[in-house]
């Protein structure tokens, strides 16, 4: 079996000092007292440890914005999958935009994340999507294609992958794909997904970029949308529950 559906994750991104990141937290096992799906906070790895304490006893998961493939090494600035577990995380986020654009990262240092991940027990959630430049030339398809056959190895473990859809060009921006764009991407990403991974058939395929409360619903209700990757909104655990309960 794989997550219950919907899955809700929130991406803190670089927010949150370590009285700020309890008070959200807390605020979030106050609300999810009996959660039927599947929710998660990624919060800066300096609090992640408190964030995953706060959360112990809770059906929310804490996870890492990040990982490094190598396990121990000099890597100045970087933490292992090791690192993450250790600190109480249980998934982390792989290939964020944010990584891949304002820091460089191909597809081949993501795939390694991704089974440093897995080989830790760790949920990785993949994030995949276009650039603007790409999606007006006609190029979304073949972009999330090689996004997906080149950062996901043949021996990936489909019982610990999640696999985020997010435009570029909708993070953070307030603007999103139509409905049907939106559905016909991801009825694509299964396609792909399963084509690369034939054990994919149930990995929950989400969407992210400018999820808000008044849009949610009818994102996560589209076919083989199962739930979304929040940011900005994430960071309000009020809005960020009503995303959830939306889906
Ligand atoms: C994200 O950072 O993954 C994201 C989707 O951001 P936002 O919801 O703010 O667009």
């Amino acid at each position: 079996m794989g997550l219950a559906r919907p899955v809700v994750f929130g991406n803190w991104k670089m927010h949150g000092l370590r009285a700020d990141s309890l008070a959200l937290a807390g605020s979030l096992v106050e609300r999810a007292v009996r959660p039927t799906g599947t929710l998660g906070v990624f919060p800066p790895a300096t609090v992640l440890r408190d964030v995953a304490r706060r959360l112990e006893g809770s059906r929310i998961l804490a996870g890492a914005q990040d990982c490094h493939p190598e396990a121990s090494g000099a890597f100045t600035g970087s933490i292992s999958a090791s690192m993450v577990k250790d600190a109480g995380g249980t998934a982390v986020l792989v290939g964020h935009s944010e990584r891949r654009h304002g820091l460089g990262e191909d597809d081949a240092v993501i795939r390694r994340k991704v089974l440093a991940a897995q080989g830790e027990g760790l949920l990785v959630v993949l994030c995949v999507g276009e650039t603007e430049a790409e999606w007006q030339a006609g190029e979304r398809e073949a972009r999330l294609r090689r996004q997906i056959h080149e950062g996901l190895a043949e021996t990936v473990d489909a019982a610990l992958l999640v696999l985020a859809y997010e435009p570029v060009w909708a993070i953070g921006t307030g603007r999103t794909p139509s409905l049907e764009d939106i559905a016909g991407t991801h009825a694509f990403l299964r396609r792909e997904l399963v084509g690369r991974l034939p054990a994919a058939q149930d990995v929950p395929l989400l969407y992210g970029g400018s999820v808000k409360p008044g849009n949610a619903a009818d994102i996560m209700a589209l076919p083989d949308v199962d739930g979304a990757l929040v940011g900005g909104a994430s960071l309000d655990a009020a809005g960020f529950w009503s995303i959830y309960q939306a889906g």
